[in-house]
């Protein structure tokens, strides 16, 4: 793997991540080798394989220390997800422990977590998360509503094996990544699914949708994020083209219906996130399950991405 030096790896955001609850992202490595087509980070920087053009951060550790130690010394503490452009348990971290190692000196400086990660190899570090559990130091306005220091969570964007394995190549089965997040939730952890990006007519349908959140529910899980598909940039290894090949090859049919609907655009029309959005709220409130980290059955927060590095999984 490619090592590069950084100056800075602890981003703040401008606002808080209205969905994750996250003022702060941290990425051990850049590019991502569970290969996902639908990708945000995707582009000619990383090639249609991310897996070979990987980079890790070799002076990570330093540079987080230093960051960390000025934060807390200020009390700017703040939820930090750990991978938002790369999954931080993807298949290199086994050898390299560089998200392990991170993980250290945000329990040392007390700095809550956010992770959502796709690889079952999150459940090595469970003793590390649990005590950043129990020790971090909260944001005031998080003390009471949430009052923990770790949310552990898992992307599903189907529960159809068949296509997961097209979409997302280097990454566990949806069953398994759901079996994981059910013994983090045993374990006692704040559990949840980002169920994101749901494919539209693929996984978007009442019953496609319902089986996703049926099987969050089972998982014992807190609460369900849902979300719809992005998609961007018109070059070889950009997630539009890499997507629209996927088509091709999963059911050409749809690719018309696709054209409708993005046109030349990366989101999807606000007429379509509203029904999406609509069925989902119907299908927690079926469920009795969370359709946001903190609220039961609410709102569904405004996501303000302005100045986050938040992928959308
Ligand atoms: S969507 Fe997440 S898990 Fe998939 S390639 Fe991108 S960063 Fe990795």
């Amino acid at each position: 793997m490619l090592q590069k030096q950084v100056r800075s790896i602890l981003n703040r955001h401008k606002q808080r991540d209205g969905w994750f609850l996250t003022d702060y992202s941290v990425n051990p490595y850049e590019g991502c080798s569970c290969n996902c087509l639908y990708c945000y980070i995707r582009g000619s920087k990383y090639g249609a394989n991310m897996d070979e053009g990987l980079v890790m951060k070799s002076n990570a550790l330093e540079i987080l220390e230093k960051q960390l130690h000025a934060r807390a010394k200020k009390g700017q503490y703040g939820f930090v997800a750990v991978g938002s452009a790369t999954d931080a348990y993807m298949h290199h971290e086994e050898k390299w422990k560089l998200t392990q190692a991170m993980l250290k000196l945000l329990l040392k400086y007390r700095f809550p977590i956010f992770i959502s990660t796709k690889t079952a190899l999150i459940s090595r570090d469970v003793d590390l998360l649990k005590q950043i559990d129990e020790t971090a130091i909260l944001p005031a306005d998080l003390k009471t509503s949430l009052g923990r220091g770790v949310i552990l969570s898992t992307s599903v964007s189907s529960m159809e094996p068949e296509i997961t394995k097209m979409l997302e190549p280097r990454a566990a089965p949806p069953t398994e990544r759901l079996k994981i997040l059910s013994q983090l939730k045993q374990q006692g952890f704040l559990t949840g699914v980002n169920a994101i990006p749901i494919l539209p007519f693929i996984s978007d349908t009442q019953e496609q949708l319902e089986k996703i959140i049926a099987a969050t529910k089972q998982s014992g899980a807190d609460y369900v994020l849902v979300g719809g598909l992005t998609l961007f940039g018109q070059q070889p290894a950009d997630s539009k083209t890499l997507y629209f090949n996927f088509l091709k090859r999963y059911d050409p049919n749809l690719i018309r219906k696709y054209e409708a609907l993005y046109g030349t655009n990366s989101f999807p029309p606000k007429h379509y996130v509203a029904k999406l959005n609509s069925r989902a709220k119907a299908l927690c409130a079926k469920y009795d399950i969370r359709i946001s980290i903190l609220s039961q059955h609410g709102q569904i927060p405004e996501r303000n991405t302005a100045g986050t590095q938040n992928k959308l999984f």
